[in-house]
């Protein structure tokens, strides 16, 4: 029956409310969230963190110890079980317990981060086993789930209890890999197939590239936006696996993602001094006013203030920030907020805007959801003019709070922000095409003309407000490729031109 529910489980490296460094968590958070609106018994599993207060969420237990094979040896780990509550029903989360590789402060960024990962999926796969609970798909999210659909096409291959269980394999940011050596294909036990190189890809040839198996073995493959399922098809986004997407473009799909739109509501939102919606604007100023306030700017209500939240990373576009930086807070009268964590030399360059144009430039130089939120609210604009984006949430929660988008055009913010166009009134943001200082130059300008044409303004701040950007819709469109998972799935051994590691 085509529109049987489907048992899902989604397994991902991170998930709010639980762990959440970027866009990611967002995701897993919200999509199981909204395949449950629709019906479905879906499920989600995660790495206890140590960060993850237990008491806080009610974790519980689920399978006291059982062995995960690791390398010629198998180790212990212990199936716990959270739920998160959701108006379709409560969507159950397992979380994979093991000291030894999550008791640690971060979640990401250690030397064994290969380990890490693969114990977690594999501690998945034989949790769920000893539960019995048989999913028709799973749906991997990037590298660290991306061993999964390759253990499926091989060490799983004639496991009855996975023979009939389709892949969905998602790529939420192309350019972070998983790229390990040799080693790891002993200790994922798959060396017996050796490496994946395909002809046209010989960085491939003696490395194991997560991302890399994940797209090669998986049933179907997606990606967050359809601009970045496009381009990811050409060597300038591709991050050298274009190749070997172009050879399954026939499985490739772009879902654009939606955000959480019970979390991210100005007319609920409880971090916000006042909180407004389309019908009521006059709670944005003070939401604005506040900010200014707590970022140690003069308060004031007609000076454009845009907003940045964003990873200080190269790929949102901070070296072209970087480049016009002065001579916009020099030459224009407005503010700017950012909210970010990352690269030094931005947090250095910040701290010295910061010392010479006080009054205009402030940084928050944290991971805080509440400063986030703050800054969504009583901004006007919202910069983010990156070199690539695959989906981009921050625009899309942005536009619901009002705070209209400059953008580049590209990946999901091409998918999301219509550039305006002041003869037909259309459009939602701003945006430009080249990647260039001086082009992100003439969008803000634009921007800050538009700004003090009050109507005008208003309109684009009305529009942005109602536009629908749940979940609902994207997740239609992934119980679509669950299915076709789940009907085209098929053989895929390690072809001829793969190579054994020696
Ligand atoms: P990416 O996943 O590439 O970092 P996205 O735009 O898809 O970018 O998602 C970023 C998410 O992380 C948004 O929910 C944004 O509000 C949030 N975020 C980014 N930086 C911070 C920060 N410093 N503090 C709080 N939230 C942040």
């Amino acid at each position: 029956m085509t529109d049987s529910p489907l048992r899902i489980l989604l397994m991902a490296a991170e998930m709010v409310p639980f762990a959440k460094t970027g866009g990611l968590a967002d995701v897993t958070g919200a999509l199981p969230k909204a395949l449950k609106m629709q019906g479905h018994d879906v499920r989600v599993a995660m790495p206890r963190y140590g960060r993850i207060d237990r008491e806080r969420f009610q974790v519980g237990e689920a399978l006291a110890s059982y062995p995960v094979p690791m390398d010629d040896h198998s180790e212990d780990a212990a199936l716990l079980h959270a739920v998160v509550t959701s108006a379709g029903g409560d969507v159950p989360v397992y979380m994979i317990d093991n000291a030894h590789y999550y008791d640690r402060d971060g979640i990401y960024m250690y030397e064994d981060d290969a380990d890490r990962f693969i114990f977690f999926c594999r501690a998945t796969l034989e949790g769920i086993k000893r539960v019995g609970w048989q999913p028709d798909v799973i749906h991997c999210h990037d590298w660290h789930t991306a061993i999964v659909p390759n253990w499926l096409k091989t060490i799983y291959k004639d496991d009855p209890f996975y023979t009939n269980t389709a892949c969905v394999y998602t790529i939420h940011n192309l350019a972070y890999q998983g790229v390990f050596g040799y080693r790891v294909l002993e200790i994922a036990g798959v060396d017996e197939f050796g490496f994946i190189a395909h002809p046209d890809t010989p960085a491939l040839n003696d490395v194991v590239d997560f991302m890399g198996r994940g797209i090669y073995y998986a049933d179907i493959i997606n990606t967050v936006s359809e601009t970045y399922a496009n381009e990811i098809l050409m060597p300038e986004f591709g991050e050298g696996l274009d190749p070997l997407l172009r050879d399954r473009r026939d499985r490739l799909y772009g879902v654009l993602n939606g955000i959480d739109t019970e979390i991210n509501n100005p007319a609920t939102d409880q971090f916000l001094v006042k909180r407004y919606d389309a019908g009521n604007l006059a709670g944005k100023v003070e939401c604005k006013l506040d900010l200014q306030r707590e970022a140690g700017l003069p308060q004031s209500r007609t000076i454009p203030l845009i907003g940045i939240i964003s990873r200080l990373a190269d790929q949102k576009g901070f070296d072209l920030i970087d480049q016009i930086i002065e001579p916009l807070l020099r030459n224009n009268d407005l503010q700017i907020v950012i909210l970010g964590t990352g690269d030094q030399r931005y947090h250095e360059r910040l701290t010295n805007m910061r010392a010479r144009f006080p009054k205009q430039i402030a940084a928050f130089r944290t991971f805080n959801a509440q400063i986030s939120q703050k800054i969504y609210a009583g901004s006007d604009m919202f910069l983010m003019p990156s070199r690539f984006e695959p989906s981009g949430l921050s625009q899309m929660i942005a536009l619901r709070y009002g705070s209209i988008p400059i953008v580049r055009e590209t990946g999901g913010l091409a998918d999301t922000v219509r550039n305006f166009d002041p003869t037909t009134g259309e459009g939602n943001g701003f945006s430009f095409q080249l990647y260039d200082s001086m082009a992100l130059y003439a969008a803000i300008i634009r921007a800050l003309e538009n700004y003090h044409y009050r109507n005008t303004w208003q309109q684009l701040m009305l529009r942005a407000m109602s536009a629908d950007h749940s979940w609902a819709t994207s997740a239609r469109r992934y119980i679509e490729l669950y299915r076709r998972a789940i009907a085209t799935r098929t053989e895929r051994p390690p072809r001829e031109t793969y190579n054994k590691g020696e």
